[in-house]
C-alpha cells in the first residue's frame, strides 16, 4: 500500500492539436494529495492551443463566392422588404444596435459550455490581428467563431445549444436542409443560416447550424431578441461544431462587437453583457465509470457518466476548463460525505490555452465512507461541484462486498 504513490500512471495528452509539454508527467507530490487507503491513480491532462482549433483556422467560415450570392440576396430582400430607407444622418459605424450572447443551453445545465475559438481579423491580406492585438483568429475572418465545448457532437447530437437571435430583427436570408456533420474545408458546402437585418440597418449572421433545425419563419417575418433560430452544428465551410456569429453594419461594413485596441470598426462595446477577451472559467465536471472518449471528428464522444458508485468501483474525476491561462491553478478536490478532502490536486498551466481538461481516476477504497460525496473544481474565482453516491452494500453493490 505505501508504492501506491509509485503505482500511479500518468499520460499526456492531445486534444485536436498541439502537445501541450509543461502537463508532462512530473512527479505532481507538491500540487496533489491523495487518500492513502485508496487505490491505483491515473490521470491525463489535454489542451488546445489558439489558432490550432478544430475549426476555423485559416478556413474561411463563408467564402468569398458565397458572400456575394449572400449579400445579393440580402440587398434583393431588403429591398422588397422596404428595409433599405436608412435615415442619412446615420452613418453605417453609428450603428446602435446592441446584442445579447446568442446561444443558450438546453436539457443541461453546466456552468459553461462554449470556447470562442475565433476573433474577428483586423489585419489586411496575410497578417492576422484580433481585437486586443493578439492573434486569436485567422487571415480574412470577418465574424466570431463560438466553439461547442466540451462534447461538441454529443452537443449537436442532443440539440442541446442552440442558437439565438442577439437583437430584434427581421429575416432576410435563411437556408436550412444542408449537411451539418462537416469536418473539414469542401469547397460549395452550404451552411444553414439565418440572417437578421436591425433596426439600424445593420446585419447579423448566424451560421453553421443544424439540417432541420432553422426556424420556420421565414424571409420578411420577424424575430425577438433571445427568439430561437436554430441549432448550433457544423454545416458549410466548418471542421467542427461552433456558431460563426457576424456583424455588418448598414453599408456591409464588418463591425467587431468587442471593444479592443486593435478594433477600429467600434468604440462603444456592441454587447448588452460585454465578456472579457479572456473569459476562464469551469464549463463542466463529470464523474465517470471511465475516461471520457473523444475520438475524431465527426463521431460522437461518449462521457462515460456515472453517478453512483460502489466500494471499490474505479472513479474518474474530469474538470473541463476554456481560456486556461497561466500561473492561474485551477483546484480540484472530491470530498466524503463529511466534507473531508479525500483527495486534491491542481492544473497550472505555462501559456494560454483556448481549451482544456484533466481526469484523475481513482479505485475507490474498500472502506470508503457509504454517502453522497461531490467532485469540486475552483478555478478564476468560481467553484463548481458534482455530487455522486458510493454505497457499501445493496443490490447493485453486491459483487463488490
Ligand atoms: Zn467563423
Amino acid at each position: 500500500m505505501s508504492s501506491r504513490r509509485n503505482n500511479r500512471h500518468c499520460r499526456i495528452g492531445l486534444l485536436l492539436a498541439q502537445l501541450f509539454p509543461a502537463i508532462a508527467c512530473e512527479p505532481a507530490d507538491a500540487d496533489t494529495a491523495y487518500d492513502t487507503t485508496g487505490g491505483e491513480l491515473e490521470e491525463f491532462a489535454a489542451f488546445a492551443e489558439p489558432g490550432a482549433e478544430d475549426e476555423g483556422s485559416s478556413r474561411p467560415c463563408i467564402t468569398p463566392e458565397e458572400y456575394e450570392v449572400l449579400f445579393a440576396e440580402v440587398a434583393r430582400n431588403t429591398a422588397a422588404l422596404g428595409l433599405d430607407g436608412m435615415s442619412p444622418d446615420v452613418r453605417p459605424r453609428q450603428a446602435t444596435v446592441q446584442f445579447e450572447w446568442p446561444l443558450r443551453q438546453v436539457g443541461a445545465a453546466d456552468p459553461g459550455y462554449h470556447a470562442i475559438t475565433n476573433y474577428v481579423d483586423h489585419a489586411g491580406p496575410g497578417e492576422v490581428l484580433d481585437l486586443a492585438c493578439g492573434t486569436r483568429t485567422y487571415d480574412g475572418h470577418r465574424g466570431i467563431d463560438i466553439s461547442l465545448w466540451p462534447f461538441p457532437w454529443l452537443k449537436v447530437e442532443n440539440s442541446e445549444i442552440e442558437v439565438l437571435a442577439a437583437a430584434p430583427g427581421t429575416i432576410v436570408s435563411r437556408a436550412d436542409g444542408n449537411f451539418d456533420r462537416r469536418c473539414s474545408w469542401i469547397s460549395g458546402a452550404r451552411a444553414n443560416f439565418v440572417v437578421l437585418r436591425h433596426a439600424d440597418g445593420s446585419t447579423s449572421y448566424y451560421y453553421h447550424m443544424k439540417s432541420g433545425s432553422v426556424t420556420n419563419k421565414q424571409v420578411g417575418d420577424t424575430v425577438a431578441t433571445g427568439e430561437r433560430l436554430g441549432v448550433a452544428a457544423s454545416s458549410g465551410i466548418s471542421t467542427g461544431p461552433h456558431l460563426h456569429f457576424e456583424v455588418r453594419d448598414g453599408a456591409n461594413n464588418v463591425i467587431d462587437p468587442f471593444v479592443g485596441a486593435c478594433n477600429p470598426t467600434i468604440t462603444e462595446s456592441r454587447w448588452v453583457s460585454p465578456r472579457p477577451y479572456h473569459d476562464p472559467a469551469i464549463v463542466k465536471l463529470t464523474t465517470g465509470s471511465a475516461a471520457p472518449e473523444i475520438p475524431g471528428c465527426p463521431e460522437v464522444e461518449e462521457p462515460h457518466l456515472k453517478r453512483q458508485f460502489c466500494r471499490g468501483d474505479l472513479a474518474v474525476f474530469t474538470a473541463f476548463f476554456r481560456d486556461l491561462l497561466p500561473d492561474a491553478p485551477a483546484t480540484m478536490v472530491v470530498r466524503r460525505p463529511d466534507t473531508t478532502v479525500a483527495l486534491q490536486w491542481q492544473l497550472n498551466v505555462s501559456r494560454y490555452l483556448t481549451k482544456g481538461y484533466y481526469w484523475k481516476s481513482w479505485q475507490l477504497p474498500a472502506d470508503a465512507p457509504a454517502g453522497t460525496w461531490s467532485f469540486e473544481a475552483t478555478y478564476s474565482g468560481q467553484t463548481f461541484s458534482q455530487s455522486f453516491t458510493i454505497a457499501k452494500k445493496g443490490k447493485a453493490c453486491a459483487t463488490n462486498q
